[in-house]
């Protein structure tokens, strides 16, 4: 997406950028680049006004309402996905920059949906279809933090799932 002199957020709303010394908008983009780690736009900008130049840095906004277990509300907060799956990943072979990318991810794929609302619990099955996807133990973890599991059985069974992959990975390993 390629907007000059606005910062558009993902719900429409136009948000005009000014010059920080004159308060004029007629503004030149110089250049821009991705700021990766951050997810957000770097863009060096000149007053076209006053000649002066400034550096912004755009981020899309998601404002998203996230409905908890206890039916109360609040924010969505990507850090809180971070933390969520921290704990799950402990002692696993799933990265930080994994985690983050995840975070990410899921952030950048509800900011397309264009949801305002979504219950934690669908937040917490698009973090494990994730997990699951790169490492078992983390995945399980996760899972059982967020009571995915209705009865021990389950999680037995998943548990069990991997001993079975261990085990075959092991036949091969030996034939
Ligand atoms: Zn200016």
């Amino acid at each position: 997406m390629r907007c000059e002199g606005a910062l558009i957020r993902w719900d429409g709303v136009v948000r005009p950028v000014k010059c920080p010394f004159c308060d004029k908008s007629e503004l030149k983009v110089t250049d821009s680049r991705n700021a990766c780690e951050t997810n957000a736009i770097r863009r060096r900008r000149e007053c076209l006004h006053c000649g002066l130049r400034f550096t912004t840095f755009e981020t899309a906004e998601l404002s998203l309402q996230v409905r908890k277990r206890n039916d109360r509300w609040e924010d969505f907060d990507q850090q809180k996905l971070v933390k969520g799956m921290q704990s799950a990943c402990h002692h696993t072979k799933v990265s930080r920059d994994q985690i983050h990318s995840i975070a990410a991810k899921i952030s950048g794929e509800l900011m397309q949906r264009q949801v305002q609302q979504i219950d934690a619990m669908e937040l917490g099955e698009m973090i494990m279809k994730a997990l699951q996807e790169i490492d078992r133990v983390a995945y399980i973890r996760y899972a059982c933090v967020y009571r995915r599991f209705k009865e021990l059985d389950e999680v037995m069974r998943a548990i069990q799932s991997i001993s079975e992959e261990e085990s075959k990975q092991i036949e091969v390993g030996h034939g």
